[in-house]
């Protein structure tokens, strides 16, 4: 498959949290990011992602400019789209609390701050199948856990007491952690393949 990163152009959700991160591994993947902050700017990009942050600010920006149903759209269409941790728990059909709703464009059930506070943030080192053997560190930060995973979700990782934390479905993906914040571009490249099979 022939394709001209040059001329890819992903979103990047900019209201709030980590974005800028984001968008500087996809430049150097060679891949330009796009801020996303209002419907249009969802226009004639190959995917989206959602960063970490604060999900309940993130749920309610998300509606102040109405990119709820247009992202949810996105998603129906096969458009390809990552949530990162407060990314991911938008992604969730249902989560425990009651705030934010979430978008429900993926069939995952998401707890919030399933693993303590800021201070019980943790890193661990991550054995995905469909990568190269190198474990993937990977940072946890507030992060929420998977507590319910549909029947067309595939486990991509999980820690070493069995829960899942990178899930896939067809052209969602979603991962507990923050893979932008190491050197390794190992998901953004995965997320990056899954553009092609899912552009119109
Ligand atoms: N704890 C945050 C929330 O519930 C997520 C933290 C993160 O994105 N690093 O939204």
């Amino acid at each position: 498959m022939t394709r001209q990163p040059a001329q890819l152009e992903v979103g990047v959700l900019a209201l709030q949290g980590d974005f800028a991160e984001h968008i500087a591994i996809l430049r150097r993947l060679g891949v330009e990011g796009r801020e996303v902050r209002l419907p249009q700017h969802l226009d004639r990009i190959g995917g989206l992602i959602i960063p970490g942050g604060e999900s309940t600010t993130l749920g309610r920006l998300m509606s102040i400019y109405d990119l709820r149903e247009p992202v949810a759209r996105m998603a129906r269409k096969g458009k390809a789209v990552w949530g990162t941790c407060a990314g991911m728990i938008m992604m969730a059909r249902e989560i425990t609390e009651e705030d934010p709703v979430p978008l429900g464009i993926m069939d995952i059930g998401v707890h919030r701050n399933a693993f303590g506070r800021q201070v019980d943030s943790f890193e661990q080192d991550l054995q995905i199948e469909s990568f190269d053997p190198t474990p993937f560190h990977a940072v946890f930060i507030r992060a929420p856990a998977i507590s319910r995973v549909g029947t067309g979700i595939d486990v991509l990782a999980s820690l070493s007491d069995g829960r899942p934390v990178a899930v896939r479905q067809g052209n969602l993906l979603a991962t507990a952690f923050h893979p932008e914040l190491t050197g390794d571009t190992r998901f953004h490249r995965y997320f990056l393949d899954l553009i092609p099979a899912a552009a119109e």
